[in-house]
């Protein structure tokens, strides 16, 4: 195992780390990210909309947890993206650049399902769908509001890591 090897364990112990981390602010916060939402709590068996940084995975229906970014229900997340996703996304497409997504290449998505009971957070499999996917360049070039802030809060370490990962394989 050489430098770069070692460097990839270190990234990858990292990266659990940080979901563990997320994983744990997340479960405390149970309310809409919605700063004018008059409801405030999210409960079990409400429609939400939730966005998360995970890999994507042709195979699986939607890409694999990394972490929560932020949860709305579903007519908040609507009336606060509206003018951002204004149109239907493309099945394993960037919505922004449209380029074809890469096997496991780490992207940001949303998707819309019935919230499960805790302690699981993923919205139920059947009948849920997939709102967008956004490529990890595109995110950091696209204003998407309070997502845009929630992952700079949430992931910022990891945006310097891939930095360094990218440094690290053209160098
Ligand atoms: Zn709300
Ligand atoms: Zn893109």
């Amino acid at each position: 195992m050489g430098a770069s090897g070692a460097f990839e364990s270190i990234l990858g112990l990292h990266k659990k780390t940080r979901e563990v981390f997320v994983y744990l602010r997340w479960r405390n916060q149970t309310r809409c990210y919605r700063d004018e939402c008059l409801r405030k709590k999210l409960v079990a068996d409400e429609v939400v909309c939730q966005v998360s940084l995970g890999e994507y995975w042709p195979s699986y229906q939607t890409p694999t947890r990394g972490g929560v970014i932020g949860e709305w229900h579903a007519e908040c997340f609507e009336e606060s993206f509206s003018t951002i996703f204004t149109r239907k996304a493309k099945a394993g497409q960037c919505y922004f650049c449209q380029k074809n997504i890469r096997d496991r290449e780490e992207v940001i998505y949303g998707v819309k399902g019935i919230k499960p009971q805790p302690p699981y957070v993923r919205p139920e499999q059947r009948g849920h769908s997939i709102l967008f996917l956004v490529c990890k360049k595109c995110m950091q070039v696209h204003d998407l509001g309070r997502i845009s802030y929630w992952y700079r809060v949430n992931f910022n370490e990891e945006i310097a890591l891939s930095e360094l990962l990218e440094d690290n394989e053209t160098g």
